[in-house]
């Protein structure tokens, strides 16, 4: 009985690895640029859709490689224009990613997932009541961008203008993945955005940051913040325990000298635990080190959770603190609550 040896993904090869295979098969090297070009630029993933290649250039590809392409198995529609889908993966996982249109603004931001479930048990998250079953391959990653950018061009009209890493999983514990999808949507071979336009949203991993830093990364950088002390960040992120504030100021501040790149907070205002003046006045002290703009975001109640929603009151004389102090705040209304698309929500529900 002939074993036949199983396929390998096509798009996990660099274009000297892809150069290489074609190269063993006695074809010139310029048909590798012209395959790179199919599969990132045009952002084809058959054999079948590859043009203007001869049948043997295919036929040899075929023989070791294969294409793993996510597909869409629903899209729902939000009454505010927000649009979640669930995709799968080749072994059948599912995820989700979300185009949040803010049309005033002409901005169209696409939230993509890093990782299939997530280890962390952030408390307010629904993600983080999944166990994590994977990193979600830098071809799945570009996926998620490519089809969501098509969704928005189909349904405005105009592609995507932002790229937010803050779906399913921590992007840093995905990191090379994470790093090599961004190098595909950023190239000139692949999709040519600008990196100013990318966020990676992490909860905090200090010594992941400051390999950020080394790697010398162009893309913007959000903490997960969500509590302004020690104590109350550990009893809602578990992450703290190992990670705690005066780690994260630290490896931030070499990340920030290093790269000059933006920085903002995200902080989920919870009813009564983390919108009180002493809160604010905390979080006045954590944005002394570098420049940061906090991102104030509606809570979204998950089943399980014992958070409340901070009420407009309380809100307001929390921003209102915070201003008086000269620190940047933006507050954002939740979207897409009505299809469970909003932060912290997204959990495969279908
Ligand atoms: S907030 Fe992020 S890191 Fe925390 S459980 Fe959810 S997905 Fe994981």
């Amino acid at each position: 009985m002939t074993i036949t040896p199983a396929l390998k993904d096509i798009r996990a090869l660099s274009l000297e690895e892809l150069t290489a295979v074609i190269k063993e098969g006695n074809f010139p090297a310029y048909r590798a640029k012209q395959i790179f070009e199919w599969i990132w630029k045009k952002q084809k993933t058959s054999f079948e859709d590859l043009k203007n290649l001869p049948e043997e250039v295919i036929d040899h590809l075929k023989s070791e490689y294969c294409f793993r392409p996510v597909t869409v198995e629903k899209t729902q529609f939000s009454s505010d224009g927000t649009i979640k889908s669930r995709l799968q993966l080749h072994d059948g996982h599912f995820i989700e990613a979300v185009l949040i249109p803010v049309l005033d603004d002409n901005r169209f931001t696409v939230c993509v997932s890093s990782q299939v479930g997530c280890s962390l048990t952030c408390s307010f998250c629904a993600t983080g009541k999944m166990k994590r079953i994977r990193n979600i391959e830098a071809p799945e990653i570009f996926d998620q961008v490519a089809i969501v950018n098509r969704q928005c061009q189909e349904a405005f009209g105009k592609g995507l203008t932002n790229i937010v890493y803050m779906g399913m999983g921590e992007p840093l514990l995905a990191y090379n993945n994470v790093l090599l999808s961004i190098k595909h949507i950023t190239s000139e071979y692949g999709m040519f955005m600008s990196s100013k336009r990318i966020t990676v949203s992490t909860v905090g991993i200090a010594k992941m940051i400051k390999k950020l830093a080394d790697d010398e990364v162009k893309f913007n950088l959000a903490l997960s913040l969500h509590a302004p002390d020690d104590e109350k960040r550990s009893s809602i992120m578990p992450i703290n325990e190992t990670n705690d504030l005066a780690s994260l100021m630290e490896a931030i501040t070499y990340y920030y000298q290093k790269t000059k790149n933006r920085i903002s907070y995200e902080y989920i205002a919870f009813e009564g635990f983390n919108d009180t003046q002493e809160d604010a006045k905390n979080l006045v002290k954590l944005c002394r080190h570098f420049p940061v703009r906090v991102n104030i975001i509606e809570y979204n109640k998950i089943d399980g959770a014992e958070f409340a929603k901070s009420n407009g009151e309380d809100l307001d004389d929390f921003v209102k603190y915070l201003t008086n102090k000269d620190v940047t705040v933006t507050v954002r209304r939740s979207r897409g609550k009505d299809i469970d698309a909003a932060c912290g929500q997204l959990a495969n529900k279908g």
